[in-house]
């Protein structure tokens, strides 16, 4: 149903204790964290990517793997070691990131390591973030874009910006500029929109996009606590997300995205055909999601499942 590209890493999450803070060891990554959400909604998922041959990476494989998310795309680098993230995280949950990344797996994916087998037969091909930063990554994932394209797959698409991780803003803007013309579902923030569009609401940012992207059948505007603002074929509007009590936002975005995606694919209509209800009930869906998410340390393992987001929408 899903097939994801791009990073895998371990993040190092702070887990305050009595007497000295610790740090949890978790598998994380944006598309990595939406592919295991996906799987959480019950899909068939499949995840494309590089880590290094070492303890990191055998374990990022083993957790995939747990989850029920194919893994023969991951490529296993004996020359490259797997990424590693260090999270940082305020009183009201908000984190920041520091990379151990230099010459790191993640964005050493070669064109002639893609699996093109595990790309052919998706309806959906996610990708964002850090595979679209460097070469040869950033080529691998537009030639894994176009072999999904030529198969049918929607494609969706979620820049997930970390200035940091950009050699320049501009080149970050040039690249992300670029893929649009091939995305059918765009997952972007608030801030992201701004810094693309330059315009200062999220609804002229939405809407300057859309008129010079015609392609882009959804554009969903994701708000943090406020929820998600969506600018679609179906028509225009604001979901909000349920109260809840964050502790680590790690992996909301994600947790937004996979789920939904795995609405998407429950409706199994391209998103040009969606209703405006329906859509609106993906959304909620992925808001609950992403809320439950933040209540909850870590990346991987903060993730819910079917049953929680559909219990606590219930509620
Ligand atoms: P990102 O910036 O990574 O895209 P957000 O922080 O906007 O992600 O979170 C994604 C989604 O998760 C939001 O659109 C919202 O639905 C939900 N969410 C995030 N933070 C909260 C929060 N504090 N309270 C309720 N829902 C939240």
């Amino acid at each position: 149903d899903l097939v994801t590209v791009g990073e895998l890493l371990i993040d190092f999450t702070p887990v305050p204790s009595v007497d000295r803070p610790t740090f949890q060891q978790n598998a994380g990554g944006a598309p990595a964290n939406v592919v295991t959400v996906a799987a959480l909604m019950g899909k068939k998922t499949a995840f494309i990517g590089k880590v290094g041959d070492d303890a990191f990476g055998r374990f990022l494989c083993k957790t995939l793997t747990s989850y029920g998310v194919d893994t023969s795309g991951l490529v296993m680098s004996e020359e490259f070691p797997t990424t590693l993230a260090f999270v940082h995280l305020d009183d009201s949950g908000e984190r920041s990131f520091s990379f151990f990344r230099h010459l790191s797996a993640d964005v050493m994916l070669n064109t002639s390591e893609l699996r093109m087998q595990v790309i052919e037969n998706t309806k959906v091909f996610h990708f964002g973030s850090v595979s679209m930063t460097e070469d040869p990554s950033r080529t691998s994932t537009i030639e894994a874009i176009q072999a999904a394209r030529v198969n049918g797959a929607i494609i969706t698409f979620d820049p997930n910006l970390r200035p940091a991780l950009w050699r320049n803003q501009d080149e970050a803007k040039e690249q992300i500029l670029n893929v649009l013309p091939y995305v059918d579902v765009l997952k972007i923030s608030d801030e992201e929109l701004s810094f693309l569009t330059g315009e200062t609401t999220f609804q002229a940012g939405a809407l300057s996009l859309k008129k010079q992207y015609q392609n882009i059948s959804v554009i969903l505007v994701t708000l943090g606590a406020k929820g998600c603002y969506y600018l679609a074929v179906c028509g225009e509007g604001s979901v909000p997300s349920f109260p809840v009590n964050p502790v680590d936002t790690t992996g909301a975005g994600d947790a937004f995205m996979g789920t939904f995606i795995s609405g998407l694919l429950d409706t199994g209509k391209r998103p040009t055909e969606l209703h405006q209800e329906e859509l609106v009930n993906i959304i909620r869906a992925a808001n609950t999601s992403g809320a439950l998410t933040t209540t909850r340390p870590g990346g991987i393992p903060a993730l819910p499942t079917r049953e929680e987001v559909v219990d606590f929408m219930n509620k």
